[in-house]
């Protein structure tokens, strides 16, 4: 009777009439908003099947309704394919439903985003953990598993090719996920769906044979379920047992991978025993022991060491009648609950108003009962550690261009991805895309990001990405290939310098034997010749008091302090910088300064950071710019302009038609002027002063200057 009218009641009255079992009223009022909002959103869509799109929807929040979770969450169910299947935005919805509703909302879409696609098995686990990541908020994965759910019960309208992808998908992401949530009734769906699918043939026989053996064992599960009820009775407890059917899929995999036959699989006859309390769990053990004789080493206290994700119960095997074995599964109806629901069944029974952020109280609810359950066993430890992770997330989860999946701390960037596929590709990247769009290397990546990054066989990693990577592999491979580098441009520029002051005491390099050499290192405590140049590069020694040491360390010889320059290409890596203060372009008079620790620091000889006693003192090296510089400088001019509206932009387009490009501008006002600061990009003194004369030519333009000159 009931069942009759209830098919005159539409789906929408059933989900409120379900959810007023447990819910608000006002609650209930907002719930019915969101369907006449969604119903009017999805108008004029249809699902496959050819029902109103509406229906799924609904559908889905009836499932969530079961497991009777919050209200944000079933008005978020009735919402969930609003923003990626009509124009409504995530604003509008938290406009009208509020900032939980959006988010959950917006978490929904998001997965719905991402596809699975690589066959690999060992992805599926990498997958599962990016769903989880990118969910955040658990209920987000409920409202996902709803969804797959309601589309798995209503596959038959799709092709059989899309049928067999999204079945494959549901085995292997999101059933394992139901699994880990403990949710034990939307797992087992969505195996037996999964597998129907995914194996039609298959399952087709193995429901027929299953069909066929349960009639002819009725008979026999009736006469145990009546003996193991008066058993109990008997021992005064109060219970209630209920015969377990298998299920196919289980039944499929126990014959698959313990290689079984068919009836040696179905000739196991379960049933499940609950009780009040613990106790009465062991008081149903014993009774049912005298009543069957138990299989050795078949007993399983899961109560004392529960399974990883909550679940409880003790588990016996026991020898019926004509010899049949008999699974029994005992536990209390709070494990049932959990057993059955898992981390939903923390929103069971609970609708107090509360001011605290409701995922992470119940989430922690849920994480602390599985705590104090598990405590003791080592590897259920580990897995809460994993689940902390997936629920709060440290990690994040992209994509190569091939489809497999990377794993990377919170906060890495396009370089830590480099590095992560390979030290080489790292060492060789110089651009990035993400999602099919250019980005700077420097980019967080977020999960579910498609990671392309671009090489060039000539590029060299830079130092200034250490001050952004997030993981130790980028870090230490940058730094190794800095270090090396910069030892191999160290030697070749200090040797360089070692001969110029050698040459400026008029000592031919090459009469140097390898005898003074030992002496030297000797002397000093440096293990290698290289060692020594290098340091010498680095401003741990002064050429001109090494090459006196080398020569004559006694006497005293005065040099040639012009003699011989040092040429500087700018393309000397580390070793050699150039001075911010002056910014030295080619063509400008240089010298070098060593500084210790630092190396070679080039400044323009006008530079006023620099003595004008230079000559005299061992610190200095004789510089010069060479021929066939390829590379660009960096220099700084001051411009100062009238206020007035566009100067700005006239500034830049001269700079830009003078083909140099400004690098960075720093303004300042004074009354009517505005002092600009440009760092410009130039070849050499030439094209500084071609800059120069396009800016003069600007009207509004008062003085130019290049700036420490
Ligand atoms: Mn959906």
């Amino acid at each position: 009777m009931l069942n009759q009218t209830n098919l005159l009641i539409p789906e929408s009255e059933l989900l409120f009439s379900e959810a007023a079992q447990y819910l608000k009223v006002e609650d209930i009022t907002l719930l019915r908003n969101a369907y006449a909002f969604g119903q009017g959103a999805h108008l004029g869509q249809f699902r496959r099947s050819g029902e109103p799109y509406i229906a799924h929807p609904i559908a889905v929040a009836r499932i969530l309704g079961t497991l009777r979770l919050d209200a944000p969450t079933l008005i978020a169910a009735l919402l969930h394919d609003v923003v990626e299947d009509t124009d409504i935005s995530k604003a509008e919805i938290s406009e009208r439903f509020g900032e939980a509703v959006a988010e959950l909302v917006d978490g929904v879409s998001k997965l719905a985003k991402i596809e699975f696609q690589t066959q690999e098995e060992a992805q599926a686990e990498n997958f599962r953990k990016m769903l989880m990541a990118m969910a955040r908020d658990v209920r987000v994965i409920l409202i996902k598993l709803a969804d797959r759910l309601h589309n798995m019960r209503t596959l038959d309208a799709m092709l059989t090719e899309k049928q067999r992808s999204i079945a494959r998908e549901t085995l292997e992401i999101y059933a394992p996920i139901a699994h880990r949530f403990g949710l034990n009734n939307i797992y087992q769906e969505l195996q037996e769906l999964g597998f129907r699918y995914s194996f039609p043939l298959r399952h087709k026989v193995l429901v027929k044979a299953t069909k066929a053996a349960r009639g002819n064992r009725r008979e026999v599960v009736g006469k145990i379920l009546e003996a193991i009820t008066l058993k109990l009775k008997e021992a005064k407890l109060d219970a209630e047992v209920t015969g377990r059917e298998k299920h196919l899929y289980s039944i499929y995999m126990k014959m698959v991978e313990k290689h079984l036959s068919f009836s040696e699989v179905l000739d196991i006859y379960g049933f499940r025993v609950i009780v009040k309390d613990i106790p009465s769990c062991y008081v149903a053990l014993g009774a049912l022991h005298s009543l069957y004789k138990p299989i050795p080493g078949k007993f399983k206290d899961y109560i004392a060491i529960p399974k990883t994700n909550g679940y409880q119960s003790l588990h016996s095997t026991l020898l019926g009648p004509f010899g049949i074995p008999i699974e029994i599964q005992i536990r209390t109806v709070e494990m049932h609950q959990i057993a059955e629901n898992g981390v939903a069944s923390h929103w069971l029974y609970k609708s107090t108003d509360s001011d605290f952020d409701e995922l992470h109280v119940k989430t922690s609810q849920w994480l602390q009962s599985l705590l104090e359950t598990l405590s003791g066993s080592s590897d259920s430890l580990e897995f809460l550690e994993h689940l902390k992770f997936d629920l709060f997330p440290g990690d994040v989860f992209v994509f190569t261009p091939q489809g497999k999946i990377l794993t990377l701390p919170r906060g890495s960037t396009a370089v830590d991805f480099a590095y992560a596929v390979h030290s080489d590709v790292g060492n060789c990247c110089v651009a990035v895309k993400i999602n099919g769009e250019s980005a700077p290397l420097r980019t967080k990546l977020k999960s579910g990001d498609r990671v392309e990054i671009v090489t060039a066989p000539y590029a060299k990693p830079n130092p200034s990405w250490l001050s952004y990577v997030a993981t130790g592999r980028a870090r230490s491979s940058i730094r190794h290939f800095l270090k090396t580098i910069q030892y191999s441009e160290s030697v070749k520029l200090g040797e360089r310098m070692l001969n110029q002051a050698l040459i400026s005491f008029n000592i031919n390099p090459d009469s140097i034997t390898e005898l003074q050499w030992e002496k030297l290192l000797r002397d000093s405590g440096v293990k290698s010749k290289d060692d020594f140049l290098a340091e010498l590069a680095l401003g741990k020694q002064l050429p001109a008091v090494i090459a006196k040491k080398l020569v004559a360390p006694t006497e005293s010889i005065t040099s040639d302090w012009m003699t011989g320059p040092i040429t500087i290409l700018g393309n000397e890596g580390l070793t050699v910088q150039f001075a911010k203060c002056c910014r030295p372009i080619p063509d400008d008079d240089i010298i070098g300064i060593i500084k210790k620790d630092s190396g070679l620091i080039i400044h323009t000889r006008q530079c006023n950071n620099i003595p004008t006693n230079h000559r005299n003192s061992e610190n200095f090296v004789n510089v010069a710019w060479g021929k066939d510089i390829t590379r660009t400088f960096v220099t700084s001019i001051k411009v100062t302009a009238i206020n007035k509206q566009g100067v700005l932009a006239r500034i830049a387009a001269e700079i830009a038609k003078a083909d140099s490009n400004i690098d960075d501008i720093t303004m300042e006002t004074e009354n009517d002027y505005t002092h600009m600061h440009f760092i410009l990009q130039v070849n050499d003194r030439n094209h500084l002063a071609q800059v120069l004369r396009g800016l003069r030519h600007i009207k509004d333009v008062a003085r130019i200057k290049r700036n420490n000159e």
